[in-house]
């Protein structure tokens, strides 16, 4: 079954060059959430991704609004993870399966600032780039993740449209929905190409990415997803 048929959120086909992404298919064992620290269009992204010459870029991309784009056909695939990044700070032996990580897998990407940095003096809040920000759209972690005490919320519609995309996935590729609660850090599960959902978090060192946080919806959202054994 393709992922769309089971879904009642928009979902659109983006133009997106054929010559940005690989077309050779291989086993999907794997799900990964991203978030894009971008501001509050998906066209920043893909212009961004149309501009790099070395095929970076997710299938997928969740909007605030909820509207799930398709890049390019999750049969396919582009470099999204940077396992064999010089400064990765996981096991030489996980760092050599470098880009199978990008081909067994299909990326999406949430629109979301990620990180933001709150003034105590000027009482606001700013994105990584410098942008300020509502303070409804700030969420304090008392744990801090990845070094970082505030993140933006992911809005509850974009949170319905992942999980719909989430369960269409795994119903087209077999890959199973369970939550452990180790997806949001550096997880041997998800580096030994166990099958599942993970985060950018669960292949890369705090050094390198931060996203996606554990945010409270999406993990309530996570844990109720149906489960297979
Ligand atoms: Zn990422």
């Amino acid at each position: 079954m393709i992922y769309r048929q089971t879904l009642t959120v928009p979902v659109e086909r983006v133009d997106f060059p054929s010559t940005q992404y690989r077309h050779e298919t291989y086993e999907k064992k794997q799900i990964v959430l991203h978030y894009t620290a971008s501001g509050a269009e998906v066209y920043g992204d893909l212009h961004h991704w149309r501009k790099t010459a070395s095929r970076i870029a997710t299938a997928f991309i969740v909007d605030r609004n909820g509207v799930i784009h398709e890049v390019f056909e999750p049969t396919k695939w582009a470099y999204h993870l940077g396992v064999g990044l010089r400064d990765n700070k996981v096991l030489l032996k996980y760092k050599q399966n470098g880009s199978l990580y990008d081909q067994h897998s299909i990326g999406i990407e949430i629109d979301n600032y990620g990180y933001l940095k709150y003034d105590k003096k000027k009482k606001i809040f700013t994105t990584a780039y410098g942008n300020q920000i509502d303070r409804d759209l700030a969420q304090h972690y008392l744990v801090k993740h990845r070094g970082h005490e505030w993140y933006e919320v992911f809005p509850v519609i974009q949170v319905e449209g992942v999980k719909q995309l989430l369960i269409g996935l795994s119903n087209q590729f077999s890959i199973p929905l369970n939550y452990y609660g180790d997806e949001f850090d550096v997880c041997t599960r998800a580096l030994e190409f166990e099958k599942g959902v993970f985060t950018h978090n669960s292949y890369v060192s705090a050094n390198l990415r931060t996203d996606i946080p554990p945010d409270p919806r999406i993990v309530e959202m996570w844990m109720n997803l149906p489960k297979s054994a």
